[in-house]
């Protein structure tokens, strides 16, 4: 059996606790999507973790982690993973990479950094991990495989032409210094002891599990409204976050993804570029991100402060229609406590008419939040084990959140620890 454990707004949603509870009971955790461009965040026995690249099974000791095809692989950072999670006491996590899996290389960080100082003001808000250019490098097919770097020859003419492409890029719009093929070849060519122990046709061993009644867990990375398709084009990411996406970056039959967990925050945070409609901002804001999560509502890749808003039920619906939700996870309603009443965003205006559909991101740029203001609880909710003990308000929160977002909520985080959860 197959579950996707995805986003159903713009990331950090708190995937990285979710996971880490519904691993225990999963055989295989798959990343399919992404890099190390996002973070997950899990606070469990060995401490706190910030999670870039590797899938969030890699602390329990029966559970095979897999790098899916579909995601932008870069070894260094995979390396300094390993070593940090060895030094932490998790020895010898189970790994197992794609051999079809493609390589971040050093020149789609440069470029990415190019690109963002070129843009300036007008830049998008990437986080410069390259994820971009890795994409259209792959589908413009001037990749990089993981298998290039065993047969030297290859590497090195597929470096020569990558190289003529980049070097008129970085010559001539962004004059900066080109790239040398064998300077290049150099850097990586140690990839692949890296490497060489943990290649795997990750699909057919994945379908192989599959048909042997194994449980598996996709993890997807930001969430639905960063969809390249279908979010917030282009303050999106470079490749789909989507649950059926899942099926492609790992390789597996889409019928076989049976449980797609979307998960939401109790109230909205962002970040990068783009329109929000619910944000808030000032005082009111920073009251909001100072509550948030332990370490408070800042990025764990790029350390930036998130744009804080009140819960959005318009993105929120759209989020987890276009996921597919069978089931959502509510997350941080421990934080909302202080709030004597709760704004949600339930419509938008776009010029005078009133939507309930998530629009296209022109329009959206135009979009005020029709709000409806819900009564706090006024109390600190962690602590709480059962969905009955929970104050009336703050069930009362969650029963109307769930009769706008038009799926069942079953799960409800009051805090960032493993334990502090509720299952309805
Ligand atoms: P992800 O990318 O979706 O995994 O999200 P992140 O890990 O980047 O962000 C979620 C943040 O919220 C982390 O700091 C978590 O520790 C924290 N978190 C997760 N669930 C809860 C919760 O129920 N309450 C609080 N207060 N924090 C939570």
């Amino acid at each position: 059996m197959i579950k996707a454990i995805v986003g159903a707004n713009w990331g950090d949603e708190g995937k990285g606790k979710i996971t880490d509870i519904l691993a225990e009971n999963a055989d295989i955790v798959v990343r399919f999507q992404g890099g190390s461009n996002a973070g997950h965040t899990i606070i469990n026995k060995y401490g706190k973790f910030a999670m870039h690249q590797l899938p969030s099974g890699v602390f329990h000791e029966n559970i095979v982690n897999i790098i899916g095809t579909g995601m932008a692989f870069n070894v260094p950072y995979f390396k300094k993973e390993l070593d940090y999670l060895n030094e932490r006491g998790i020895k010898n996590p189970k790994i197992l990479i794609s051999d079809r899996v493609e390589l971040l290389m050093p020149y789609h960080i440069l470029l990415d950094e190019y690109e963002e100082e070129r843009l300036s003001s007008k830049q998008y808000g990437s986080t410069k991990s390259g994820i971009a250019p890795f994409y259209s490098d792959k589908y413009a097919k001037i990749g990089i495989r993981i298998t290039d770097l065993f047969d030297e020859q290859l590497l090195m003419e597929k470096l020569e032409n990558v190289c003529a492409i980049k070097n008129a890029l970085i010559v001539n719009l962004y004059h900066k210094e080109p790239l040398d093929p064998k300077a290049l070849f150099e850097e990586i060519k140690g990839y692949k002891d890296i490497v060489e122990p943990y290649l795997e046709n990750t699909a057919v061993y994945l379908n192989k599990a599959v048909k042997e009644g194994k449980t598996v867990l996709m993890e997807g990375q930001l969430g639905a409204l960063k969809d390249p398709d279908h979010g917030i084009y282009p303050y999106t990411t470079s490749s789909s976050v989507l649950a059926g996406f899942a099926s492609i970056g790992a390789g597996i039959p889409p019928k076989e993804i049976t449980d797609v967990i979307a998960i939401t925050k109790a109230y909205s945070s962002a970040v990068g570029a783009g329109p929000f409609v619910s944000e808030i901002f000032g005082e009111e804001a920073q009251i909001l991100r100072d509550r948030g999560g332990d370490a408070g509502e800042y990025g764990a890749t790029t350390g930036r402060p998130r744009r804080m808003g009140y819960f959005d039920c318009v993105a929120t619906r759209y989020g987890c229609m276009l996921q597919g939700a069978t089931q959502v996870v509510l997350t941080a309603i421990d934080v909302l406590g202080y709030m004597d009443e709760i704004p949600v965003c339930v419509a938008y205006d776009i010029d005078g008419e009133i939507t309930r559909d998530f629009p296209h991101t022109d329009m959206l740029s135009k979009a005020k939040p029709v709000l409806k203001r819900l009564p706090g609880w006024k109390c600190d909710v962690r602590g709480i084990k059962k969905y009955e003990d929970l104050p009336e308000n703050a069930k009362k929160y969650v029963e109307f959140i769930e009769k706008e977002i038009e799926a069942p909520i079953t799960i409800v985080s009051n805090g960032p620890k493993r334990e502090e959860i509720i299952y309805r």
